[in-house]
């Protein structure tokens, strides 16, 4: 194993322990399996099965319903029996939380059960105590006592389990030992685990969920590590971004996690939790898992990556790589957004419109939104208007040399040409160095190009493995010093607008989350571009609200912020932390949280969390700035922070008083 996978160079699976859930087997290189969960009340037994029906017709392969009490454990039976009755035969796995009598219930009824270490045993207070030695043994001695009765129903009945830590659940114990961070996450899984192995009882699978994806990488990947050093061995994984929202942010923020993972050859099943019906989570899952079908065969024959031996930083904790500046790129400016032009003919006002500037006639202004590109590339189109000030043009050299204003258009060379060549830019040049493309060493221009300081260098990689080209690339430019400020290009050959989607925020998430990137740029084929277009008509023609009439520009432009915001390295809106809701919602959590976002779409920065009930919403709902949580029927509790402000709230006015909340915390601006 290298440091957290089998390879960092080529795609290849984590080898992991084989697990039985009823007749599905998963981890041990079965096929990535997907799943999602009803957000039916359990007890009504129809509504729970009609849902579950329409989960496995779209291609779940394990349905996961919430059991918060005794009653709704027990019922699971009445759901089980008339989905085998219908002819239904996947896997159901109960979603235990605070409450093991449930626990043990639905271990004898379901194939599966999820507990949650966080809240198995322990009832969180939000206390900090300290902890001596003996005490912390006493109460893993307290949790052995409560969690052995239930590995031996699970052994008993061949019932599998999944130990689920997320991050905004960690009991009171794991947070004064370690804090919220990935390192108290694995231990908190690795304390139930330690308990499971000393039973022999191995039908285990786990995961470290959170919304932050950059904590759930480093979780995972610091959980792989521990069970091998511990156990020599590593038990399945199931990937998932919690609570990641809905429509475009919810997609991108949980391949952003979910893909940086798989792309590491990590995963053996995966949830993606959008504020949606269960039943669109799938199609998602699908698009994240049908990438690495044709990886199978990994080393790309044309062109192999050398291998990593020494890495160059630290993948369990993030840390941006340093650059210098080149104008405002790199150094400490957030990450810029190039947008490709180049497939429109004749570039208009209205194009830069797509792209975050719109242009007012009377005024002969130009209105620059939060998510406006940087930087437009145009191949070898001059523009024939003058352009807003912030945006700055990228061209072929050749175009270069017609431009007027040289403080406004900037040359791009491959690096070849660029060391050639003696017509360059004394501001700025970028510079195209391709990463193990075909059969070209890469290396050969680099110490040539190296800490000019008018040099922006832009990698891409048409590799089979082109994260991993890009990477290795990253660690090659880092092993030498080499410090000027980089672009990510990311090429996309998908066909529709959900698989580029993915792809982007696949490929460039897992290098933002490593602290790799002072820039991002999509690109696409002609074909590519086209089919997109024809893409983006169907949806929009269905209704599909996240891709609502955009343009290919606006499409791309949008998911490239989305990406940044995601990775939390460039915020230009707010973000949305909302439950994908499940039996225990207490209100339309999709309709109310599309109206909190239309009323405070405009607050950049600000995380504000929507969570359908108060026994899971408020620990789970992390770094959020503001909590609008169920705490009853038809009764909302205001959170700011973790701190409770307004108890059990109307709810047909708990959206003002959040926005007076948030007036009274100078977190409000008028839009
Ligand atoms: S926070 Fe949402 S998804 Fe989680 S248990 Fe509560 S209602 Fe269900």
């Amino acid at each position: 194993m290298q440091f957290y996978c089998e390879s960092l160079t080529e795609y290849k699976r984590l080898k992991t322990k084989e697990v039985k859930i009823g007749d599905l087997l998963l981890g041990n290189f079965h096929p990535i399996r997907v799943q999602t969960m009803t957000t039916t009340d359990t007890m009504d037994t129809m509504a729970t099965v009609e849902q579950s029906i329409r989960c496995i017709e779209a291609g779940s392969e394990l349905v996961r319903i919430t059991a918060p009490s005794k009653n709704d454990a027990e019922n699971l039976l009445h759901i089980k029996n008339e989905l085998r009755k219908r002819g239904y035969h996947t896997p159901l796995v109960a979603d235990i939380h605070f409450t093991p009598n449930a626990a043990e219930i639905a271990a004898r009824i379901v194939e599966k059960v999820r507990v949650n270490p966080g809240n198995y045993v322990d009832k969180k207070k939000f206390e900090l105590i300290e902890y001596t030695d003996a005490d912390y043994a006493e109460e893993i001695d307290r949790i052995r006592e409560r969690f052995t009765p239930l590995i031996k129903i699970c052994k008993e009945y061949g019932t599998a389990m999944r130990i689920g830590t997320n991050h905004g659940s960690l009991s009171d114990r794991i947070m004064s030992r370690y804090g919220d961070t990935p390192m108290g996450m694995v231990e908190s899984a690795m304390e139930f685990l330690r308990i499971a192995r000393n039973e022999s009882y191995h039908n285990i699978v786990l995961s470290m969920k959170s919304s932050n994806p950059q904590v759930m990488v480093q979780a995972y990947r610091l959980l792989v590590k521990t069970m091998f050093d511990e156990f020599g061995e590593c038990y399945p994984l199931h990937l998932g971004v919690t609570e990641a929202g809905d429509g475009e942010d919810g997609r991108i923020k949980s391949a952003v996690g979910t893909g940086t993972l798989l792309e590491d050859g990590l995963g053996d099943t995966i949830r993606v939790s959008l504020t949606e019906d269960p039943e669109l989570e799938i199609p998602v899952c699908k698009d994240l898992v049908k990438r690495y079908a044709s990886r199978q065969s990994t080393v790309d024959s044309r062109q192999p990556i050398p291998a990593i031996n020494k890495f160059s930083y630290d993948p369990f904790s993030y840390q941006k790589r340093e650059s210098f500046e080149v104008g405002n790129i790199g150094g400490k400016h957030v990450p810029v957004v190039i947008a490709d032009l180049s497939k429109i003919e004749k570039i208009s006002h209205k194009h830069l419109q797509s792209v975050g500037y719109t242009y007012d006639e009377p005024s002969d202004k130009w209105n620059i939104s939060d998510a406006a590109a940087d930087y437009i590339f145009t191949a070898n189109q001059i523009l024939d208007f003058a352009l807003p000030g912030t945006l700055k043009v990228i061209v072929y050299p050749e175009a270069w040399t017609r431009a007027k204003d040289k403080s406004k258009y900037f040359p791009i060379y491959q690096d070849s040409g660029y060391v050639e060549t003696e017509i360059k830019s004394d501001q700025m040049n970028f510079v195209m160095v391709d990463c193990f493309n075909d059969g070209a060493d890469p290396f050969t221009y680099l110490d040539q190009i190296a800490n000019d300081p008018t040099v922006v260098i832009c990698l891409s990689s048409t590799n089979k493995n082109a994260m991993q080209s890009v990477r290795r690339m990253y660690v090659e430019l880092m092993s030498r010093e080499i410090k000027n400020p980089v672009i990510n290009i990311t090429d996309s050959n998908w066909q529709t607008a959900d698989e580029h989607l993915i792809h982007f925020a696949t490929e460039t998430g897992a290098l933002l989350l490593d602290g790799l990137g002072d820039g991002i740029c999509f690109g696409m084929t002609r074909k590519s571009y086209e089919l997109l277009a024809a893409s983006l008509e169907h949806l929009n023609a269905a209704g599909r609200n996240y891709t609502n009439n955009l343009t290919i520009e606006q499409f791309i432009n949008s998911t490239c912020f989305g990406i940044l915001q995601a990775t939390r390295t460039r915020i230009s809106k707010t973000e949305y932390i909302s439950c994908p809701s499940c039996g225990r919602t207490l209100f339309d959590l999709q309709e109310t949280t599309a109206k909190i976002r239309s009323r405070t779409n405009h607050l950049k920065g600000l995380k504000i969390a929507i969570m359908g009930c108060i026994v899971n919403g408020p620990g789970e709902m992390a770094d959020a700035d503001f909590g609008y949580v169920g705490s009853g029927p038809g009764k909302i509790t205001l959170y700011k922070g973790k701190e409770i402000v307004k108890r059990n709230v109307n709810s047909e006015v708990a959206v003002d008083e959040l926005i007076n909340l948030l007036k009274e915390n100078e977190a409000w601006m008028e839009p």
